[in-house]
């Protein structure tokens, strides 16, 4: 059974969840120098709240007790769960989840 948490303010994930519907559309279009997701890891200190496998099940994975993992077939999914991983990555109550990103095409 994962961890409840909440973060510094009191939110947990489950509030965090509630939120996700209301900043997907604030966020969307803000930002169109955003670049493809090259790749995705979990530094140390994850404290398996579950909340980025709730927000993108098929690149993060959290097992009983466990911390988090990027599942060995992520890439395939990052182009689609793109907003899903930008916002795990800013939810994360420990700010863990790293994201890098394609270089700028120079043209
Ligand atoms: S990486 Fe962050 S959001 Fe994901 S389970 Fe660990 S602490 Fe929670």
């Amino acid at each position: 059974m994962p961890k409840t948490v909440a973060d510094e303010n009191g939110r947990t994930s489950r509030y965090l969840l509630q939120q996700r519907s209301v900043r997907r559309y604030s966020t969307a279009g803000t930002n169109p120098k955003l670049m493809k997701i090259s790749k995705v890891w979990i530094d140390d200190g994850c404290i398996s709240c579950s909340l980025c496998q709730d927000l993108a099940p098929d690149v993060f994975l959290v097992e009983d007790g466990e911390d988090c993992v990027v599942r060995p077939d992520a890439q395939a999914h990052f182009t689609n769960l793109e907003e899903d991983i930008h916002l795990a990555a800013a939810d994360c109550p420990v700010d863990v989840i790293r994201v890098e990103h394609e270089e700028a095409a120079v043209s």
